[in-house]
């Protein structure tokens, strides 16, 4: 393939536009903030699965200390009555034996089942410090995650300013160059990632190998323009001075 060597060096134009491109989408894929947004995804579902856990704790506490207000509700009501029976004076000796002594039991049964209550209202208060605790460190997490969040929005602005800024660039470029010499450019761009380099100090730009002095001579007589390739990674080589030739 033949091509103006003046146009042949707009080669390392388009290829300098085109390693922005590539850097610009490498960053696009890497953004720490990517990683840190997972991150903090993943302690918002932590805590948030944490705080439903101690307020469905909370809530069978509620249930419980329900059941046993109603129940100690109902050894007073027990109690009173068997009070009124015995303040009356209309029952016999041996029913206020048997009521006196049900009372005994029943003010046993009461004092067990408040101390009972207290406890359960003391885990309660645990469970909803706990669960406040929790409540804060979803909300830290959320701050967080919306942060990063922020962060990427930024990042991918600018990242989206330059590729675009780069694109103009590529847009300009590209009525600069033959048709047949273009699609050799793209095509070992597509494959290697670098599609021209320059030669220089007898090294290919692209893929750093330095060339053996055969190639270097063959190079050194193909004509000016010549379009000769790196036979290690394909690139088009550029020659210009500083080329080593
Ligand atoms: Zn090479």
């Amino acid at each position: 393939m033949k091509a103006d060597p003046a146009v042949q060096r707009q080669l390392l134009d388009l290829a300098k536009v085109d390693a922005e491109l590539t850097r610009v989408a490498h960053r696009r894929r890497t953004l720490p903030e990517l990683a840190e947004i997972d991150e903090a995804e993943k302690a918002v579902r932590k805590h948030r699965d944490a705080l439903v856990a101690s307020q469905t704790a909370v809530s069978d506490l509620d249930r419980e200390v329900a059941r046993q207000e109603k129940e100690i509700e109902s050894v007073r009501a027990r109690e009173e009555r068997d009070r009124k029976l015995l303040d009356s004076g209309s029952v016999s000796a041996k029913q206020m034996n048997d009521l006196q002594h049900e009372l005994e039991t029943l003010t046993r049964r009461q004092t067990a089942l408040e101390d009972d209550l207290l406890e359960l209202m003391e885990r309660r208060e645990a469970l909803q410090l706990d669960g406040q605790r929790t409540g804060a460190e979803v909300d830290k997490a959320e701050h967080e995650r919306a942060a990063a969040k922020a962060r990427l929005d930024e990042n991918v602005k600018d990242l989206d300013t330059t590729q675009a800024r780069r694109e103009e660039d590529r847009a300009k470029l590209l009525p600069r160059f033959p048709e047949n010499l273009l699609k050799l450019y793209e095509r070992v761009r597509e494959h290697k990632g670098i599609g021209a380099a320059l030669l220089r100090a007898r090294r290919c730009g692209a893929c750093q190998l330095e060339l053996d002095r055969s190639t270097i001579s063959e190079i050194k007589s193909a004509a000016e323009d010549e379009v000769v390739s790196c036979e290690n990674c394909g690139a088009i080589l550029v020659r210009t001075v500083e080329s080593g030739l």
